[in-house]
């Protein structure tokens, strides 16, 4: 065994192995990879094997796609038959609204590159000639999915990376982690010590106990999981075809063939969760749990109705498996917090599906510095300290079994919650705020009228939302509203370096006292990392407001770039509030709450200022993002209960009114305001969003000056505008194709209602050719229909312009 490598990788089952491969394909080859009994050893070898491209996350979709041609490069290189059956996969629908969604996953497909196929019930029945689809409406079909052997691709991957120089070690069981004060680490195994640059954590079913080796919680909780293989059914066995991996979520059932038999799956209804404290050591190899069977009768029952035949096939064998699950089902990778050159590639629901996805990420993170794309739908930063275990133990139930439930983009999953509330969610909840979860806090989506009940109808159309949402802007734009901030990221940086490490951080100049600046965060290749809110409230001090939900992702960007500085990076997000006022009367509003001058020229545009309000002392920002006259206000948690009263009463005879984010949102889209996750991403870079005008291309040095310099100097592929769209009753959700003619020109980021503009408004990147077309007729996939769509030369709201500085 070497006693020294670059970097070591615990565990070799499907992820383990694709993470050893990429490192060396990619270019590092003193790697290896430590595995306590024999690759496969986990969740892997009694795995269905499927492998499929569909995921509710396109980047997520994007790289399962990916994944899948991993499998015929390795089996060429090494050799090893990874059993590939490239099927096809369907995925059905037997209502109408699943039907529509299908006819709507269809079309962004199209934006991710990944060819699909709307099929008749005829066309499924010439497919899967077992099937029974008299209720079935129509079907999903993509042509990259299937199936594979566990053990076959495991060993492919494994075997070509040994072909690349790395080595395995089975039977080596990691035993405890020893950081060393360089960064570096000692993985001391039973059979003796590594000492290594990095390691990564992709020991699955024990990815918990190799955490805490490292003093990481990792928020993950296995679940049982059944299969049923049959018996030889004679229709199969006369027939010459194969049949696809065909998923029923309507049934809660996926199927695939297995020689003349079938593989029935289930996520039943009546889950359970397996060792929630831990994974017993010995665990594993050859270990299944015992069956359930009264937990999956119902949905083994809707199998039997679906495939009739399989009744008579009888049952050879029943698995009852565990896989660990994250909170929202999706992996757990990228480097950790606090922990350096400790990576993360645990949590891999789909394994088959996704392991070589997680693997290019992980690998392009640890050699280059960043992934190529956007994957935060994936990144480990995602989850923080909320993540307990009893929190991740309902989230992951509530996951497992809505599996196949049909997500609408306004649905709110209600287990674990409420979990942490803002200091006056009492008066949010007595205004009959509609609530969603960021980052575990509580946030009012919108105000529900009085004597209603507060709850949304999940729809890809316009909900019940829509008319109070509607209120709640003309509200705002005509008088004063007031909105919870509480869940906006709040940082603080200070310290003598502090305007030297600030200045490198971000891309812009860094603001006068008493200034705020739009802060974009750049990465190395010039891709956006970030887009923030800097004030400068000190010399030496500066407070950065962000999403909140990026807190773990921002704070481990400052930490990393620390260096030996002589500054103090703390996240404030839950110690302080924020209280935003928005609208014509807010100045009036402040005039009369707070204790300092709010005049024009005392506060104005993008200044912030120290002052009590009411009898709370606060931080006040003259800012919006509604596009309106607004202020917010930065309070220790303490006080905001008593701010909100006051400012509630005070502006009484303004016609006060709470607004939520959904509102937010549809005014910041009516100023054409993108936001960070939809219009702002790794995936895209300054010039082609707009970013380029808050940037400071004279400075000295920043991170990611050379490549933003050449980007400026260039034509991007894409550019961001806004689209007018002519829909009724639904709005864009983001990821729809946009049509010139019948060419494809680019796709929606983000779409609403402009409720004060009475406009379906959307975000679009659209291929720059395109942006010259002189008759301006474009289209929009809303929902399942095309919709006709014209670019607009400017926001739709610029009347509100210069009362937004005022
Ligand atoms: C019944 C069932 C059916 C499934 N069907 C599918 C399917 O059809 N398609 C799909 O994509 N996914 C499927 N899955 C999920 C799939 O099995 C997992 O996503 C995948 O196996 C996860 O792989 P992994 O490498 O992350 O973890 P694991 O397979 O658990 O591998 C972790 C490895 O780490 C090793 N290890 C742990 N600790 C240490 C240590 N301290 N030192 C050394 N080695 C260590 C273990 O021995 C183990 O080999 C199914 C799961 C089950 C249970």
């Amino acid at each position: 065994m070497k006693e020294h490598a670059r970097v070591v990788v615990i565990g070799g089952g499907i992820v383990g192995a694709a993470v050893l491969y990429h490192l060396t394909k990619l270019g590092w080859s003193d790697v290896v990879l430590v595995e306590r009994k024999q690759l496969t050893a986990g969740s892997t070898w009694h795995a269905a094997g499927g492998f499929h491209s569909m995921n509710s996350d396109p980047n997520m979709a994007r790289l399962q796609a990916y994944a899948i041609s991993v499998y015929q490069e390795v089996e060429e290189i090494s050799g090893q038959d990874v059993g590939m059956h490239l099927t096809g996969g369907i995925n059905i629908a037997a209502t109408s609204e699943r039907w529509e969604v299908a006819r709507y996953e269809h079309e962004k497909l199209k934006v991710l590159g990944i060819e699909s196929q709307l099929v008749s019930p005829v066309e499924i029945k010439d497919l899967c000639p077992i099937i029974d689809t008299r209720d079935v409406l129509g079907g999903l079909f993509v042509a990259n999915e299937g199936n594979l052997d566990p053990y076959g691709s495991t060993h492919a991957l494994a075997k070509a990376a040994r072909m690349a120089g790395a080595e395995i070690y089975v039977n080596t069981m990691v035993k405890d982690l020893v950081h060393k004060p360089d960064g570096a680490w000692t993985v001391i195994t039973d059979k003796g010590n590594i000492q290594c640059e990095h390691v990564v954590n992709a020991a699955g079913l024990w990815a918990r106990e190799v955490g805490r080796m490292a003093g990481v919680h990792v928020p993950i909780i296995p679940m049982e999981h059944h299969y049923i293989l049959t018996g030889d059914i004679d229709e199969l066995a006369d027939w010459d075809g194969e049949l696809p991996l065909i998923l029923d979520p309507d049934g809660e059932i996926y199927l695939r063939q297995e020689r003349n038999g079938v593989i029935l799956g289930v996520y039943e209804k009546k889950s359970t969760p397996w060792s929630v404290d831990g994974t017993p050591w010995d665990y594993g190899e050859t270990d299944l749990l015992e069956s359930r069977l009264d937990n999956i009768e119902n949905e083994l029952m809707r199998g039997f109705e679906r495939y009739p035949l399989l009744a008579d096939a009888g049952i050879r064998r029943i698995v009852n498996g565990p896989f660990t699950f994250a909170p929202d089902g999706n992996p757990l990778v990228g480097p950790v917090r606090g922990v350096q050159n400790y990576w993360s590639a645990c949590g891999v629901m789909a394994g088959f599906s996704q392991g070589n996805g997680v693997a290019l990420a992980l690998s392009q993170w640890m050699i280059h510095g960043e992934p190529e794309g956007d994957v935060f739908a994936m990144d480990v930063s995602r989850f923080g300290a909320f993540t307990t275990n009893a929190y991740t133990i309902e989230k992951v139930k509530e996951f497992y079994q809505n599996r196949f439930y049909l997500l609408c983009p306004n649905d709110e999953w209600p287990a674990a919650r409420p979990n942490k509330v803002s200091a006056f969610h009492d008066r949010l909840q007595a205004a009959n705020a509609v609530f969603g979860s960021s980052y575990g806090l509580e946030v009012p989506l919108w105000f529900a009228p009085q004597g209603t009940e507060p709850v949304e109808t999940p729809s890809f159309r316009r909900s019940n939302a829509h008319e109070p949402v509607g209120e709640e802007c003309r509200a705002v734009r005509g008088g004063v509203g007031i909105l919870d901030g509480s869940s906006f990221g709040k940082y603080e940086i200070s310290g003598p370096d502090a305007e030297s490490f600030m200045d490198y951080l971000f891309a812009s100049r860094l603001p006068d006292l008493g200034r705020i600046r739009m802060g974009p965060l750049l990465l190395p290749s010039g891709r956006l990392k970030g887009d923030m809110t800097v004030m400068r409230i000190a010399h030496d001090k500066f407070m950065i407001i962000g999403s909140g939900y990026l807190q773990e992702f921002h704070m481990l960007w400052f930490e990393q770039h620390r260096g030996n500085q002589k500054v103090r990076i703390v996240n404030r997000s839950d110690e302080l509030s924020a209280i935003a006022i928005a609208g014509p009367a807010s100045r009036e509003l402040m005039s009369l709450a707070a204790s300092g001058d709010v005049d024009k020229e005392s506060m104005p545009f993008m200044s912030v200022r120290t002052m009590d309000v009411g009898i709370a002392p606060c931080r006040v920002a003259r800012l919006s993002f509604t596009g309106e006259l607004g202020f917010e206000m930065y309070v220790p948690t303490v006080y905001a209960r008593s701010l909100y009263d006051h400012l509630l009463e005070a502006g009484e005879k303004l016609g006060i009114r709470p607004f939520g984010i959904r509102a937010l949102l549809s005014l910041g889209m009516e100023k054409s305001f993108g936001i960070w996750s939809r219009e702002f991403t790794p995936d895209y870079t300054p010039a082609m969003c707009g970013f380029d005008r808050f940037i400071d291309y004279g400075k000295a040095d920043f991170i990611g000056r050379e490549a933003a310099l050449a980007d400026r100097d260039s034509t991007p592929e894409h550019r961001l505008v806004t689209l007018e769209i002519d829909s009724h009753d639904a709005d864009a959700w983001g990821y729809e194709p946009v049509w010139h003619k019948d060419e494809y020109a680019g796709f929606v980021t983000s779409g609403a209602y402009g409720h004060t503009v009475g406009k379906s408004l959307a975000l679009a990147y659209l291929k720059t050719p395109f942006l010259d077309s002189t008759d301006n007729e474009f289209s929009v996939h809303i929902v399942d229909q095309r919709r006709p769509a014209a670019i607009l030369p400017e926001a739709a709201t610029i009347r509100v312009a210069t009362r937004m500085r005022s």
